[in-house]
């Protein structure tokens, strides 16, 4: 079964370096935060091209912290895609704000300029904009709309390390970018990571104060903060795999663009890339008439694909008490329904890929 994705593969690429880099980390004892954290910081906001960076414990809390060093709080509303993974929504909700779900468009799936403002009030503080599945939202019209209204706008970058929108780096795009190294996504730790990454180096400096317990100096607790510390280990082994993120996503793209190329069917729709981004494909979402029987169809070639996402934001339980209904962001709707995810991964061989684009190809059931 080739799987829709193969992390094992690449430890075992580079499996000296990495344990490596663990024993340095074990030697120095540097576990909870420390140098190998911050020397990730700065190979990290050298990467993205920003001022600074901040290694955190994981992306929601990236998002967390992102709200809480703006100030967005209690009785402020956030602007938020209804397709995405949940937690981009978490991050305002955690501190009091009430996420506005906001329709992707019909093509690119990321979110859709044209619907933003119908939903701004007098209490919106900022948008979160995602580059979902690496494929950078329209920034442009999306900050037109942000400095008219005198919002804040949010990257979240979970899915789109390295992705561009017009020739710059995303993450360094609006007020704060925030990354998740969740092991999976295109840059990821061995557990649980995530970076806040800005040109405003005040920004940073209040995330670094709210995931430190609160404190600037030791015992003295400026606010009511968090543990959100990145771990020496997981710093470590980001550096590492920080050195090999451009080879890696050249092979997404190689393979993400034939994908595009190669399959043919009417059956299978793809995203549509706009010429001013550069995608980096952490995931490769098409939709279908019969998402399951397609699954099931490609299960049977012996290739695992997956859902991404069941069920949009607007809708999710957890987000009842908010009163939306079916009908209210159809196109994400739409795409909840219907899509389906092929295998993506750096590591695929040649074979791999052929066979997932045959499969599709041959691909006749449903309507
Ligand atoms: C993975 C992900 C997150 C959350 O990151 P974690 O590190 O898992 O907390 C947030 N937003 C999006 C779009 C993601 O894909």
């Amino acid at each position: 079964m080739l799987k829709r994705i193969d992390l094992g593969r690449n430890y075992r690429n580079h499996r000296e370096e990495y344990l490596q880099a663990i024993e340095k980390v074990c030697e120095e004892t540097a576990f909870s935060g420390g140098k190998f954290a911050d020397q990730f910081d700065k190979e990290f906001a050298a990467y993205i091209g920003v001022k600074a960076a901040s290694g955190v414990d994981n992306g929601t809390s990236a998002l967390q912290l992102a709200m809480l060093a703006l100030g967005v709080g209690e009785g402020d509303e956030v602007i938020v895609p209804a397709n995405t993974y949940i937690a981009s929504a978490w991050g305002p909700t955690y501190t009091g704000a009430t996420p506005v779900f906001v329709d992707c468009t019909g093509d690119t799936w990321e979110i859709d300029p044209d619907r933003i403002e119908e939903r701004i009030t007098e209490r919106t503080k900022a948008i979160i904009g995602v580059h979902l599945y690496g494929q950078p939202f329209d920034f442009g019209r999306v900050k037109e709309i942000a400095d008219r209204h005198g919002l804040y706008i949010v990257e979240d970058c979970a899915q789109s390390h390295g992705a561009r929108y017009e020739g710059k780096m995303t993450g360094g795009l609006g007020d704060i970018g925030c990354f998740s190294f969740y092991p999976g996504k295109n840059l990821y730790a061995f557990g649980e990571a995530g970076s806040v990454v800005s040109n405003r180096e005040d920004y940073i400096d209040a995330v670094n104060t709210w995931k430190n317990q609160g404190c600037k100096i030791r015992y003295y607790h400026d606010v009511v903060g968090y543990n959100m510390r990145m771990e020496g280990i997981q710093g470590a082994v980001l550096s590492v795999s920080l050195k090999y993120l451009d080879d890696w996503t050249k092979r997404r793209q190689e393979i993400g663009w034939r994908y595009i190329r190669e399959i043919k069917n009417p059956l299978i729709t793809m995203q549509a890339h706009p010429e001013n981004t550069e995608p980096v494909f952490h995931l490769f979402v098409v939709t279908t008439p019969e998402a399951e029987k397609f699954l099931e169809y490609m299960a049977g070639k012996g290739i695992e694909c997956h859902r991404h996402y069941p069920v949009p934001c607007h809708l999710q339980k957890a987000y009842a008490y908010l009163g939306y209904r079916k009908g209210d962001c159809p196109n994400a709707e739409y795409l909840a329904e219907h899509c389906v995810t092929l295998p993506m991964f750096p590591e695929m061989t040649e074979e791999e890929v052929k066979m997932v684009i045959a499969a599709c190809n041959a691909y006749t059931f449903g309507k």
